[in-house]
């Protein structure tokens, strides 16, 4: 075997991967079919047959729900919007604190800023890189009212026993779902165990529509909800069951509204889920296979009541054992392969740690949301330590790689593994 690259050796790899583009002819046919009829949209924020949109956007929940187990599915725009409208939906409000994850997309910590709740931190576990239940326990005050939770990178958060302390306190459980759709815990599908569950169609996600979201729920009162809060609510609610009293908290005009032409080709893209997962699957073992072998590597085991859907694939680095720092070797590792064509200028698929800690963003070190400062009152708690296994985690040790993806034959990602396999075992040579 040749030198490592970085050290000016042959790369393992120089070909671009070939990018994730999953739309296929039957999506180029749905869509035309949309076209044809010229209703991209035939949502309406009024209360008449057309307040919950037009045929495929029906078709789309209704087809959603099937795959997912879930009674009710909205679709919405993203998960973005999503998350706003589950915390809407369960009501939370000023004075009201949210419990949240700092290891995630920054959504799922600032949605019920939109709400004016402030959110608390929680710290994660180390095997899934979730919420910690006992963490969420100690964040526990008069004033929380719902956790959210996040399948971070795929892998399910261990549900029951939040569900536990929601119970307990009396606390909304909301998931986000975007990294993890097809996952299960305890064989349930993600997304149906809390209150609320929420997943992301936009275009780096399992499968997608460019854009889009869809919430989940098994609540009649929380589905009429979320419909409302997608869609002008503030005109519908007077005329949706007259004579009856609506309480109107949080019941104010967005428009979340999907396209036809999304749920359209988010239609076809149910389908191709479950190939994609198996395939993720598959390649998440080679990888784990491969790291095992060196004791500087930790793969940490999927709990075995749960099933992983590999949105990125992480693990943790000790650099102490290794003898190397953690950037010289994902400059190692990134120095033997390519980036995938169209987004050469991101780079080689290698991450060192994931998102910083979210508690660190200006948002919360400055605590100005709104303007004045507004919602926060200057008691919350953001400092640096708080969560302190994610910081070790995002600072010291986890590392992810973003090569799981459908558009990788079975070659491109023996490339891969090769590159780790070849970086891990010639380590010695890349200490200063
Ligand atoms: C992608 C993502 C989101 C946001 O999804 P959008 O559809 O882009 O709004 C939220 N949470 C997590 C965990 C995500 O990965």
């Amino acid at each position: 075997m040749s030198e490592l690259a970085i050290l000016g050796g042959k790369k393992t790899r120089s070909e671009p991967f070939p990018w994730y583009n999953t739309m296929g002819e039957e999506e180029r046919l749905a869509v035309d079919q949309v076209m044809r009829t010229g209703i991209l949209s035939k949502f309406h924020g009024s209360w008449n047959d057309k307040f919950l949109g037009g045929p495929e956007i029906r078709a789309f929940e209704a087809e959603w729900c099937k795959r997912f187990d879930a009674k009710h599915s909205v679709s919405v725009n993203s998960n973005t919007s999503g998350l706003q409208a589950a915390l809407g939906a369960i009501n939370v409000g000023w004075g009201d604190e949210v419990i949240v994850s700092p290891y995630t997309m920054c959504v799922s910590a600032t949605a019920p800023l939109v709400w004016n709740a402030t959110p608390v931190f929680a710290d994660i576990e180390p095997r899934t890189y979730n919420l910690d239940p006992e963490s969420i326990r100690r964040k526990i005050t008069s004033k929380t009212r719902a956790i959210v939770v996040v399948h971070i990178f795929g892998c399910p958060a261990d549900m029951d026993p939040i569900l536990e302390i929601a119970r307990e306190y009396k606390l909304k459980v909301i998931e986000d779902c975007a990294q993890a759709p097809g996952a299960t815990y305890k064989g349930r599908q993600v997304g149906t165990i809390g209150d609320i569950g929420v997943f992301s169609l936009n275009w780096h996600k399992h499968i997608h529509a460019g854009e889009g979201g869809v919430c989940t729920t098994n609540d009649d009162h929380l589905a009429e909800r979320l419909q409302l809060i997608r869609n002008h609510a503030e005109a519908v609610v007077e005329f949706m069951r007259p004579g009856t009293e609506i309480p109107l908290e949080n019941l104010i005009g967005f428009n979340f509204r999907m396209l036809e032409l999304q749920a359209a080709i988010a239609r076809v893209q149910i389908k191709r889920l479950d190939p994609e997962i198996a395939l993720r699957r598959k390649y998440a073992r080679l990888m784990e296979e491969t790291l095992r072998r060196y004791p500087f590597m930790t793969v940490p085991e999927v709990p075995s009541d749960r099933e992983h859907v590999y949105y990125t694939q992480a693990f943790q680095y000790d650099a102490a054992k290794a003898g190397v720092s953690r950037a010289r070797f994902a400059a190692a590792l990134r120095a033997e392969l390519a980036p995938f064509q169209c987004f050469e200028d991101e780079g080689v698929a290698i991450g060192e740690g994931y998102i910083k800690p979210l508690y660190l963003m200006p948002l919360f070190q400055k605590r100005i949301a709104y303007k004045g400062g507004f919602p926060f009152t200057g008691r919350e708690n953001y400092d640096r330590g708080i969560c302190p296994v994610v910081e070790k985690m995002h600072f010291g040790t986890l590392m992810h790689h973003g090569f799981i993806k459908g558009s990788l034959s079975e070659s491109d990602f023996k490339d891969v593994l090769a590159a780790f396999a070849k970086v891990c075992d010639r380590i010695g040579e890349l200490k200063e």
